[in-house]
This record gives C-alpha cells, structure tokens and sequence, in this order.
C-alpha cells in the first residue's frame, strides 16, 4: 500500500515515464485514469492495462491529485486544460518526483537520497556522485532528469542510495522533496521563458534545498549567496562551496585542489588536475558538490578520492574523444549557448573551434574574452555568417559549413602547430537542428569524424 491506496488519481502524459508511474501507481492501489492528447499513447496504455477516460468529461471532485508528466506546461505558454481543470478543483498538481520522495518517506526514510538542481553541472554532479557511491560498493540509482524516471528506479529499501537531478519544473511539482543532502550548483539567468522572472525561478530552485536535511550550495554567484544565508539563518545545516574563493567553512577549489576549511583550518580532499573528465573550473563546483554529499551520506574520504579519479565523464560535455600526436580532440556538443560554451573555452590554451548550428539570441557576443585562445574558428550552419561578423578582426575563421568539413580542416591545421597541446573543439554555442536531429547526434557526428583521421586514437569514455 502506498499513500495513494484507494485514491482515484489523473494522470496526464502517457509517455514512457507516464505509463511508468501509473503503473507504480496502481501497484500502490490507486484508482489512476489516465489521458494524453496523443490518441496513440491513450491505445498504448491501455494495453498496458491502464485505465484511461478524457479528464474533460470527469468530475474532478472525486481526484485526490493529478499527476502531470514532465514537459506538459504548468504556466508556459498557458497553462496546459488539466492544470486549469485541477485548479479550478483545488485538486492538488505534482510530478513523479513527488511520488517517490512520498513512498521515500513512509517506506525508507533513511535511505541516502541526494538531489541535484541548478542552472548548468546537474548532469554531471548527479552522474558523479552515482558513481563515486558505485564505486564504494553503494547500491546507487540514478534518475531523474538525467537517464531513468524516478519511479522505474528499483523499489525503495533502507540501504539503497538514491541519487535524483531535478529540473525546475519537477521541484515545482514536489512540494514535500525532503533529500538526505540537496544540491543547489549556480543559478543564472536561463528557462526564464518557462518560469517568467528570475525571482521565480530561483525560489524554486531554493526549494529543493530549504527541503533537505543538509543543503549543500554553490555561493558563486549572488542569488545562491543569498539563499544559503536566507537557509542558514533559518536554522537549516548548510555546506557552501565555491569554485573560486577561499571559505573559511565548506569546500573550495584551490585552483585544481579540492580544499576542506573547518573553522578557517584547511586540509586537502583531491587533486583533480589529470582527471580528464573534470577538467575546467565549472567542474571543480561539480565535484566539490558531490563530494560534500558523499561525505554527507556517510562515505569517507578516500572511497571518495577514488571515485573522482575513476570517473569517465558524460559524453558530449567537454568529453575528449581522441588523440593524435599533440592534437586533442573534445566533443562539447552538449554546449547550446554562448553560457554553456564558455567553461570549454576557458579550459584550453590554443583552440581550434567548430562552432555554429541554429544561432541563439545574443550569438557569440559573450565569448568574445576567449578569443585570443582561438587559433582559428572553423564555422558550421546557420550561424555561420553571423559568427563570422562576431568575430571579425578578432581571431582567424574559415566558413566550413558542414561539421565533417570542420573537422577535416581543423585537424589538418592543429596538426602543423608547434605550441604545445592544440585542441580541436567542437563547442558549438547553437542548437543543433538545423543540421542535426538533436545534440547527441551532433556529438556522434563528430566523434566518427574524428576517428576517421588517420592515426586518431579513441580515448575510450
Ligand atoms: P545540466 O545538466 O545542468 O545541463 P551538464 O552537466 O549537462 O549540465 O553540463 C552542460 C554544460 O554546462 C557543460 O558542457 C559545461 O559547458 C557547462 N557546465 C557544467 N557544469 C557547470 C558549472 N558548474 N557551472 C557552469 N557551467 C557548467
């Protein structure tokens, strides 16, 4: 039985996590009807055995709650009829990440459960902290917003860690989110369209960490500073990090030293130059975050230290794909906007940079501090020319167009450079869809491209 048992629920959204948690649902022994304006996927369920009905035509006064999938808009552009329809009713709206922190609370309560937000890292972060507690012999799930609904990771039991990247939206809709330890990285103006101000947004996103038993905050930039003032005052145990500045409590990156300060006395945690896959500052914050949760559910120090250092990386986030000779290859495909770009940028000297796809507001604007790192720019799609006038007089460019033609050309250019490691850089600061289906087949693109070189060799993720 669950919290739910004997509850009649709407489900709207009968995708794969949808049908994922009506099942878990009904499990629990819950009465769920279910919808989606995709007639495909109303047939697909009920084959699955779930009962469906158009939730226009229910009486809404007999729903516990409706449950919404992730991407069915909660304000944006409006609201979608089911919220409308649960409002009017004063039926409550959650996610499936409230489903499980529910479950969570009445069946494990101390199973070891981090949650990840923020504005950029919480792939990574979630992805490293699994496997840091992997590695230690922790039976980890991992899931979220990154790799499996929450509610297809296997059933709650007291020893099994659970470790969730959250969105903004799924927060929004888990109003009881209580983690064992909660991340909150950075927070920078992004998805604004989504949640109109930034305000909101950031209330939000304090959420996940006002929630949880020790909130863990990066106090980089001004609007985290501010939260975990506002948290500590408050009386919440919190662990600041920072990527930059010394603290005199918390966790901190001395360049590439990973610093523990308690009580202004400092000792070092790791070392992570040489660790391919965390290289560059942003990843200093990642890796300070997860380790203070490690640490928070109880791992010690030193299956922790070997845990960064077996770490593989995501693919297409800074991801290096090859070698040849002095010739580094990185996949960044993952980097859609000038924002998301400029961490690569700032973690190479001599750049050879494919760049371009469907442009976005602003261009290449922001990035033009690292241009003096850029032997040459190697140009692609849409936002070619525009890339083009950005750069101007201020680093070398070819128009490419095509990403294989990039490729092609920047290594034969990398190949004749004698300063040391040159890297070819595909960081596009665009969206892919004007030549590619989405950006990890851009980022496939690209690594096929650069195996196909002669004498590349794969450096294996
Ligand atoms: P998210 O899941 O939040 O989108 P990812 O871990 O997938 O973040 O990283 C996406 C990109 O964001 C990376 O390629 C990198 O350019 C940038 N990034 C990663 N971590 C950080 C960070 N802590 N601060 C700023 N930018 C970051």
């Amino acid at each position: 039985a669950t919290s739910f048992s004997g509850k009649r629920v709407a489900l709207f959204g009968l995708g794969g996590s949808g049908v994922a948690t009506a099942r878990a649902l009904i499990e629990g022994g819950a009465d769920v009807v279910g919808w989606d304006d995709n007639p495909g996927s109303v047939t697909k369920a009920q084959a699955e055995g779930i009962g469906t009905a158009d939730l226009r035509a229910e009486d809404w006064g007999n729903f516990a709650s409706l449950v919404l999938s992730p991407g069915v808009p909660l304000t944006h552009p409006k609201p979608h009829w089911t919220v409308e329809l649960a409002r009017g009713s004063g039926v409550e709206i959650i996610g499936d990440v409230e489903l499980f922190v529910r479950e969570r609370t009445r069946q494990a309560p101390t199973a070891p459960f981090i949650a990840i937000t923020g504005t950029n890292g919480k792939s990574t972060t979630t992805a490293l902290a699994a496997h840091i507690l992997k590695s230690a012999g922790r039976d980890a799930q991992m899931g979220g917003n990154i790799g499996r609904a929450v509610m297809t990771l296997d059933p709650l039991a007291p020893d099994r860690n659970y470790v969730v990247e959250c969105s903004s939206y799924q927060i929004d809709l888990a109003p009881s989110i209580n983690p064992t330890a909660g991340i909150l990285l950075n927070l920078t103006p992004d998805h604004l369209d989504r949640h109109g101000t930034m305000q909101h947004y950031a209330l939000i996103k304090e959420r996940l960490v006002a929630g949880s038993e020790t909130a863990i905050i990066g106090v980089d930039d001004s609007w985290c500073a501010q939260i975990a003032d506002r948290l500590e005052r408050a009386g919440k145990p919190v662990v600041r990090i920072s990527k930059r500045l010394p603290l005199a409590d918390g966790y901190f990156a001395d360049g590439s030293n990973l610093m523990e300060a308690i009580d202004g006395r400092y000792s070092r945690i790791a070392f992570l130059e040489g660790i391919g896959s965390l290289r560059g500052q942003h990843n200093a914050q990642n890796a300070l975050a997860a380790v203070a949760a490690c640490l928070k559910v109880g791992l010690e120090l030193g299956e922790i230290q070997s845990g960064l250092e077996s770490f593989p990386g995501l693919a297409h986030r800074m991801e290096q794909v090859g070698r040849k000779d002095h010739i580094l290859f990185v996949n960044d495909s993952k980097a859609t906007n000038a924002d998301a770009a400029a961490p690569a940028l700032s973690s190479f000297a001599r750049i050879y940079w494919i760049a371009g796809g469907l442009p976005k507001e602003g261009g290449i604007e922001p990035l033009r501090g690292f241009f003096p790192r850029v032997a040459k720019a190697y140009l692609i799609g849409e936002a070619a020319p525009v890339f083009a006038a950005t750069l101007g007089e201020a680093a070398s460019y070819e128009i490419a167009g095509t990403l294989a033609a990039a490729v092609e050309h920047a290594a034969a250019d990398a190949a004749g450079d004698a300063c040391g490691e040159a890297v070819v850089l595909l960081s596009p600061a665009c969206a892919s869809f004007d030549q590619f289906k989405n950006f990890e087949v851009r980022g496939e693109a690209f690594r096929q491209a650069v195996n196909a070189i002669e004498g590349v060799k794969p450096i294996k993720g």
